[in-house]
């Protein structure tokens, strides 16, 4: 039952039945239905155990309207017991057609002579070692004799036109026969009360998290204005103006900066929409500050560039920046901890290296992720211990960057305690990505477009496709589309990367294709993150179909990075199942990050969409954002009020709710 998550009652009078079975009744046998579940009451006329065809225990059981066998493969004295012929039993089961008539198979016996319920029998979700039956005694048990508080007040049922929780969930448990319509499509009172209850305690304890971060220490790093200072000096030197959006975004988050609780803000943008130049003017916040900031990315491969971006940047200014990642020797890397803990490297880029627990930071103020999605929970937290190491106690600035749009109104309310910035339009000069749908069997044209590209001076991607079935697979797959392209392809240069490639080995591919001596780039989907080619404007991916819309959508936007046309070409294989051919369209259609997520969101739903990592799955069981949004939306004005006018209610309620999932919220 720990297994399950199941420890105190409150777990367990929470612990919803999956349907119901009726033994509210008894069916005459003659009225039975072959493959409909039912419970007939009657005598046992027979009973002996068979040893042919296998040892068995077979019995007949009558009642006044006819006879039914029941047979028992494995069975146990107290079968026997129960079966002796004359004894009145009931029997619950499925009858099947037998080659004897109607008949049994292992179906539960129990005794004719308690009377019959009088609501419906739950069957709940369990795991392998754990019976229905011992789960029903351990809710009965929780559930008690004497009613469930109630954690809400009075005047917020009433607003609300909310049924008493005791009431719900012993509707939810035990129903009777007549509620059963409106429990199974959820429309009963008793489920709207569940998911109400849920929605509110994910409510207040977002507000709760909240109000805890404002309670938390920060340094205090406003933007300088001076001409000298470092994210101005940065600002100038850059080849290119900001666009309005980003302005905006580095103003939201300047602002945070300045404020003396840690900031907590996501950054969301598409790919190619300039993110890493808003973190880096942050990071120039810190520094001119007098504090350190760490950029970490989750793959090597992403975090390089990262490297390269801000070693472009920051060294002409004079910056020393530390990088930390796995592939790091080790004398090169007791130097970078040490600037990093002298506070010599005013900005630390890396891998999760950059969390480990022998990096000591001399005074972190920033910590900003890249792609953060990729993140568990735990990482995050580390990298935020990190910070409060640093500043002895105190927060540290967190800004997270993502290129997998969430839809707003998803990451209000499903994240944790964040704050949302978007950059919602792209830097200026880009000319649109064409995305072309293209079957598989015309291969021979999209070979041909590659040579035009390359002879064009261009670049392009070939992605390979997904395996999910097999790794092994998948790389061999690889391998043969780079041996074939090099046959097609005489005269194109053409290199190979995917996930088995030791860092080196990969970073000298990526580094030939981004210095321009490797045309066509073969590739796994390991590219699918961060990587900044502007020359290349050619995209093929090879089945396309087996790929998700956030995916396809992250791999186009390696291309369109120039001012040249660039074109994406997402090969697929027929026959295509309806989601796929909703997802193929999608991306022909807009290259809109946001509304494509809006539309993954549509095609997955919020849990798939989110992943069980982030989406705190476990928060929200019963609800659902998008079908219970007016309930949602209910539940926010009841956790305003609450929070204003009922403080013992909010924490009776979010005991009930959070169960030990509070460090979910941290994050
Ligand atoms: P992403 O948001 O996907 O991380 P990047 O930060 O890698 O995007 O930016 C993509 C490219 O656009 C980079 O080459 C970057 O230098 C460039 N860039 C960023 N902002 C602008 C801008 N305002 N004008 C022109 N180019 C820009
Ligand atoms: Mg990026």
């Amino acid at each position: 039952m720990v297994k399950l998550g199941l420890r105190t009652p409150q777990d367990f009078i929470l612990h919803l039945p999956l349907r119901y079975e009726d033994e509210t009744q008894v069916t005459p046998v003659a009225r039975l239905v072959p493959g409909r579940w039912a419970q007939i009451e009657g005598e046992v006329v027979r009973c002996e155990v068979q040893s042919r065809p296998r040892r068995q225990l077979v019995a007949t059981v009558a009642d006044d309207t006819g006879e039914i066998g029941l047979r028992f493969l494995t069975f146990y004295p107290s079968h026997q017991r129960q079966l002796a012929t004359g004894n009145r039993v009931r029997v619950r089961g499925e009858p099947r057609g037998g080659l004897f008539g109607l008949e049994m198979v292992h179906p539960r016996l129990g005794s004719a002579n308690v009377a019959l319920p009088d609501t419906l029998t739950p069957v709940y979700p369990i795991t392998q070692g754990l019976s229905q039956s011992v789960l029903r005694r351990a809710v009965v048990q929780a559930m008690g004799d004497v009613p469930w508080q109630d954690t809400l007040p009075h005047e917020v049922r009433e607003r609300f036109a909310l049924e008493e929780f005791d009431e719900a969930i012993r509707a939810l448990h035990y129903p009777t026969r007549a509620s059963l319509p409106s429990l199974q499509s959820r429309e009963h009172a008793a489920w709207r009360r569940v998911k109400f209850d849920e929605l509110l305690a994910q409510q207040l304890s977002l507000a709760v998290a909240r109000a805890a971060r404002r309670r938390r220490s920060a340094p205090v790093m406003p933007a300088h204005t001076g001409q000298d200072c470092l994210a101005a000096r940065l600002q100038a030197s850059l080849p290119f103006a900001l666009s309005g959006a980003q302005r905006r975004v580095v103003g939201e988050i300047a602002g945070d900066m300045a404020r003396p609780y840690p900031m907590q803000r996501l950054l969301q943008g598409d790919v190619g929409s300039g993110k890493t130049v808003v973190a880096a003017l942050a990071a120039a916040q810190a520094v001119d500050n007098g504090y350190q900031a760490a950029l970490m990315a989750p793959t090597e491969l992403l975090a390089e560039q990262h490297l390269r971006k801000f070693t472009g940047w920051f060294e002409p200014l004079g910056i020393r920046i530390a990088w930390l990642s796995g592939s790091v020797g080790a004398k090169a890397r007791r130097e970078a901890l040490a600037a990093i803990a002298s506070g010599e490297a005013a900005l630390a880029v890396g891998t999760q290296a950059l969390i480990q627990e022998h990096v000591h930071f001399h005074r972190l103020g920033l910590a900003l992720t890249d792609e953060q999605h990729r993140f568990g929970v735990g990482q995050r937290l580390a990298l935020r211990q990190k910070g409060a190491e640093a500043a002895q106690g105190g927060g540290v600035h967190q800004l997270m960057m993502s290129a997998t749009p969430i839809p707003r109104t998803l990451a209000m309310t499903v994240f944790a305690d964040l704050d949302v910035s978007e950059i919602d339009e792209l830097p200026p000069g880009r000319t649109p990505i064409v995305t072309k749908l293209v079957d598989d069997v015309r291969r021979d044209e999209v070979i041909e477009r590659i040579h035009a590209a390359v002879a064009d001076g261009r670049q392009a991607y070939w992605v390979c496709p997904l395996v999910e079935e097999s790794e092994a697979l998948e790389l061999q797959t690889a391998v043969d589309t780079f041996e074939r392209l090099r046959v097609a392809l005489p005269g194109v240069r053409v290199g190979l990367v995917h996930g088995k490639l030791a860092p080196a080995d990969k970073a000298q591919v990526m580094r030939g294709f981004q210095e321009g001596s490797v045309d066509l780039l073969v590739a796994t989907t390991v590219i699918e993150v961060g990587v900044d080619v502007p020359n290349a404007s050619l995209m093929v991916v090879e089945h396309a179909e087996r790929f998700g819309l956030a995916q396809l959508h992250q791999l186009r936007g390696r291309v369109g990075r120039g001012t040249a046309e660039s074109v994406c070409v997402l090969m697929y294989q027929t026959p295509l199942s309806r989601v796929a051919k909703a997802r193929l369209r999608t991306l022909h259609e807009s290259t809109d990050g946001f509304l494509i997520a809006e539309r993954d969101l549509e095609l997955r739903g919020p849990g798939e969409f989110l992943g069980v990592r982030q989406s705190g799955e476990a928060l929200l069981r019963f609800a659902d954002l998008q079908d219970d949004a007016g309930l949602a939306e209910e539940a926010r004005q009841a956790a305003a009020w609450m929070l204003q006018s009922h403080r013992p209610a909010v924490r009776e309620h979010l005991a009930r709710w959070l169960r030990g999932r509070e460090d979910f919220l941290k994050a």
